[in-house]
Order: structure tokens, then C-alpha cells, then sequence
């Protein structure tokens, strides 16, 4: 579990095309986004649930790691969408 400089929290942010959204009610701590993508996912030091990090200074990951991102999230939690999509939350 790292020091989360910029947690976004139980919302939503964007890297690079892709909006990013976790649901912190179906996470269930396992820290498989945080170690596989520590620059855009961190743990609160609360709960030990997911939080978003302020991407906006971070290199952007490609689509293909936040989609295996999604893929390796045990419970779900993780959800993409192109930012362009015109979905509104
Ligand atoms: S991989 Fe999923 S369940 Fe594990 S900490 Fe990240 S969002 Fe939560």
C-alpha cells in the first residue's frame, strides 16, 4: 500500500481516451490494479479499498494495460469508457 500524493477517490478520471471509474463498494482490497498500474490505482490506508490517482502528472497507460487492469480486479470494481463516448454519468 503506497501514499496516494493525489487520491481521486470512489469517482472517476481519465487517462489518455479512457475515463476510468471504480466502485469502491465492490472493492474488495486485493491490490491487483496497484501493482499492476501504481501510477493510476493506489489503496487508501483507511479501508485498504481502491482510490484513483491524479493522473493528469503521470505517464498515461495504454488501453490495453487499463482494460487487463479491469480483467485481473477480482470483484468487478473497474470500469472503462472512451472519454468522447458522450455517456454521462
Ligand atoms: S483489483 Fe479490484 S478489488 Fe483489488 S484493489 Fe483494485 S479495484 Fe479493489
Amino acid at each position: 500500500m503506497g501514499d496516494a500524493e493525489n487520491p481521486v477517490g470512489d469517482a472517476e478520471t481519465t487517462v489518455g481516451d479512457t475515463g476510468i471509474r471504480v466502485d469502491r463498494d465492490r472493492c474488495m482490497g486485493s491490490g491487483q490494479c496497484t501493482l499492476f498500474l501504481p501510477d493510476v490505482f493506489d489503496q487508501s490506508e483507511d479501508d485498504g479499498k481502491v482510490v484513483l490517482l491524479d493522473t493528469a502528472a503521470s505517464d498515461p497507460a495504454s488501453a490495453a494495460a487499463l482494460r487487463t487492469a479491469v480483467m485481473r480486479c477480482p470483484s468487478g470494481a473497474i470500469s472503462l469508457r472512451p472519454r468522447d463516448s458522450g455517456v454521462t454519468a
